[in-house]
């Protein structure tokens, strides 16, 4: 492999967001003021509001001093020119999208508008991997958390391999979705957590687009460093660190005994056209780097 640059360039300190949610703008149980003290006595930094098809404005929502950080979104719906169903999260402030919207003409929109793109919840809508292909998303949920909830279709990361085979970049994310209501309940359940020097909307969505964050449903990186071709690694106690790649591609440490890991050595392959890291812990929830390389 030629010219790859590592990822994760650590230089700062780690915030646990969320980036989809919804409010009373939209179908959630909370308003916006009550969803951030939510989040935040929960030990969140940030979180992203994302109602459907509402450009949240959190500036003008939010209380004078929010106890997290407030950052804009919109969750998209509804089929493309070929008739096909997607649900698509964009992270950023979008404020030219209307009720009645069109969505790929507001998917274009937000990318002018330099929100990122996200594949929500892929297999909870039933999409096939061509469609996941199909509009250059910047990322996919690699787990939702309320469709883990309604029918346990939470999983995306078989669609996230299947885009990296094409874009080796594609981002991963683990979401709540979190709409808090006793027909949708459960929060917490899946988050990201980035590397930034500071704690503003500027460098969250750097810090995202950069891909400098994991995503978790539980365990965490510590740090992730490379020395020369080795690749260094420190986590909360899990039971197996795995290094994935292309098709069968993959390395393994840890054991089914229940000795608990906190760090490990790998000298990694040169050859993979991408590769990530997947930890898990004692009860099998589950963390992942972004790709390594970019
Ligand atoms: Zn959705
Ligand atoms: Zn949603």
């Amino acid at each position: 492999m030629i010219n790859r640059t590592f990822r994760y360039q650590e230089s700062a300190s780690w915030f646990k967001g969320n980036t989809h949610l919804h409010t009373t703008a939209s179908d959630g149980g909370n308003t916006i003021v009550e969803i951030a003290e939510l989040y935040a006595e929960a030990g969140y930094d940030f979180i992203f509001i994302t109602d459907h098809g509402v450009c949240s404005n959190v500036e003008q929502s939010s209380p004078v001093a929010p106890p997290l950080l407030l950052l804009n979104g919109i969750e998209l719906d509804g089929q493309d020119s070929k008739g096909s169903y997607y649900h698509v999260v964009c992270l950023g402030s979008v404020n030219v999208i209307f009720s009645n919207y069109n969505l790929e003409e507001a998917m274009i929109l937000a990318k002018e508008q330099g929100a990122l793109r996200i594949l929500a919840h892929p297999r909870w809508c039933g999409n096939t991997m061509e469609e996941a292909n199909r509009h250059d998303f910047d990322g996919v949920e690699i787990y939702n958390h309320v469709c883990h909830w309604l029918n346990g279709k939470s999983d995306g990361l078989t669609y996230w391999d299947n885009m990296l085979a094409k874009n080796p970049a594609t981002l991963s994310f683990a979401a709540d979705d979190a709409h808090l209501l006793s027909e949708h309940p459960g929060f917490n359940g899946g988050w990201i957590v980035i590397n930034a020097s500071e704690l503003n909307e500027e460098s969250v969505l750097k810090a995202i687009k950069m891909g400098q964050y994991y995503s978790s449903c539980g365990p965490d990186f510590k740090s992730i460093r490379l020395q020369g071709s080795i690749l260094e690694i420190e986590t909360s106690p899990v039971q197996f660190i795995r290094l994935a790649g292309p098709g069968n591609k993959g390395w393994r440490t840890g054991s089914f005994t229940g000795n608990l890991l906190t760090r490990t050595s790998i000298e990694l392959p040169e050859n993979w056209d991408y590769m990530y890291l997947e930890i898990e812990d004692g009860k099998g929830k589950r963390a992942w780097s972004n790709t390594l390389f970019v």
